[in-house]
């Protein structure tokens, strides 16, 4: 354990010093070093150590057993419950006595909540966008009162509690003697106003619950997780402050034979032994119509075709992706006995598979 320094060296005073004197040392140290506002390496520590020092000489009794028995003395007066020492419990104390952050002022305007949707569209929708039209619930100004809460006709008087300031003062009894302490009014919350006459529609709330259709714009080129910010469209704010954002999430639903790879859509073609053998002109699908593809004879399973330009549209800037089409050889599974006996002849005919080389 470090040695202690000794009380009255902390607080810069000498043995004589009156108490008015070491109130004056602690309140120029502790505000030099309060760590609101000192952010130096240490200030903590040496905001404890002031702290500890004056906790000891402000008291006479203990500042009597300090004298006489030096850091041993005061052991009994707190010893290790001064190590948990509470800066926030402290801080109130401390604004107060010199002016600081507890005085209350009449609270602000507060913006309203965000609000959270998810939305599912289709792999077109995500694809080349759209309209979607989304049921949400929220919060927002009365429509009766708009907002204000009062009756129409009516309204809000002055708080009797704080007189309309909106502020209660009391005086506490502290370690630094008495000092005023200024609180938000508990029966107007700081408005300085009371709504006697509540609006019927409300109940002086100045809120109501709705339901709202929104129209949401779909953007080309999104896709799964993409989130679309509507300004000014969340819950209503609380004393004239702004209303909160509403947030999509979009969600996409699969496609029966399309899936999605960036802006690249994947399509897997399947054909048969024939076809991949004696080569074939295809119609597949794309988002934009169908198109012919000629698959040259030859093809193994697994060759790729790309069409350019058939694929999504891209987010926040022009151009698209491409179709990939993906060949996929099929092996018949029932055969009539006259397809039996064909591929019995072709067995004959070709003899042992070669191995061929990879289709890059
Ligand atoms: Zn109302
Ligand atoms: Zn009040």
């Amino acid at each position: 354990m470090p040695t202690k320094r000794d009380y009255y060296e902390v607080l810069g005073i000498t043995r004589n010093s009156t108490d008015e004197g070491i109130k004056k040392a602690f309140r120029k140290l502790a505000f030099k070093y309060h760590p609101d506002h000192n952010h130096d390496d240490g200030a903590t520590e040496k905001f404890k150590e002031i702290n500890e020092a004056y906790e000891v000489l402000s008291d006479p009794d203990k500042r009597a057993a300090y004298d006489r028995f030096g850091h041993g003395g005061t052991e009994g007066f707190f010893g290790q419950g001064f190590e948990g020492f509470n800066f926030g419990g402290f801080g109130d104390i401390f604004d107060a006595f010199f002016g600081g952050a507890t005085t209350a002022t009449r609270q602000a305007p507060q913006r309203g909540a965000d609000l959270h949707y998810g939305v599912t569209i289709t792999f077109e929708e995500a694809a080349f966008g759209g309209e979607k039209e989304l049921n949400i619930s929220r919060t927002e100004n009365c429509s009766l009162c708009q907002g204000t809460g009062c009756k129409s006709g009516s309204q809000p008087s002055r708080c009797p509690n704080c007189n309309g300031t909106g502020q209660v003062r009391r005086v506490q009894q502290s370690i630094f003697g008495r000092f005023t302490n200024t609180t938000t009014c508990s029966q107007c919350h700081g408005q300085g106003r009371i709504i006697t006459e509540p609006c019927p529609q409300c109940r002086g709330t100045g809120k109501e619950k709705r339901q709202r259709s929104i129209l949401i714009k779909i953007p080309p080129g999104v896709d799964n997780d993409t989130q679309i910010r509507l300004s000014g469209e969340g819950e209503a704010g609380t004393r004239g402050g702004s209303p909160g954002n509403l947030y999509t999430t979009l969600s996409v639903k699969p496609h029966q034979l399309f899936t999605r790879d960036g802006y690249d859509i994947l399509y897997e073609l399947p054909i048969n032994f024939a076809q991949a053998a004696l080569g074939a002109e295809l119609v597949i699908p794309t988002l934009y119509g169908e198109v012919k593809l000629d698959i040259p004879a030859g093809c193994q399973s697994g060759r790729i075709f790309r069409l350019k330009n058939k694929g999504i549209l891209h987010l926040h800037r022009s151009g698209r992706g491409d179709q990939i089409v993906r060949l996929l050889i099929v092996t018949p599974d029932k055969l009539t006995e006259r397809q039996r006996q064909l591929f019995q002849e072709l067995a004959n005919s070709l003899g042992l598979a070669k191995r061929v080389k990879k289709e890059s």
